[in-house]
């Protein structure tokens, strides 16, 4: 039998459940939810801010922040590669 595949709407709830508890997940666990989203065209837009992108391990909110006038870099705490985040200028406007 084959395995039932997830559909589009299903692996995006999967996803988001995923991105709520983002800061206790392995860089593992986001590897596979990132071979999904892939695999079934479900972006990660916004949730890839979640995580460095080099060594996957997901913020936890003690990595160093800076904030530049158009974006905010964030160092990872594990393999300090910087992650550049553009500010939204619809969101400094409004
Ligand atoms: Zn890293």
């Amino acid at each position: 039998m084959k395995r039932a595949k997830l559909s589009k709407h299903e692996t995006k709830e999967k996803i988001q459940k995923f991105f709520i508890e983002i800061k206790n997940k392995t860089p593992k666990e986001i590897k596979k939810i990132k071979k999904i989203s892939k695999n079934q065209k479900v972006p990660l837009k916004e949730n890839k801010k979640l995580f460095c992108k080099d060594c996957l391990t997901p913020f936890k909110g003690n990595e160093k922040i800076r904030i530049k006038k158009d974006y905010k870099t964030i160092k990872c705490a594990i393999c300090e590669k910087l992650k550049r985040i553009y500010l939204s200028k619809k969101l400094q406007t409004a």
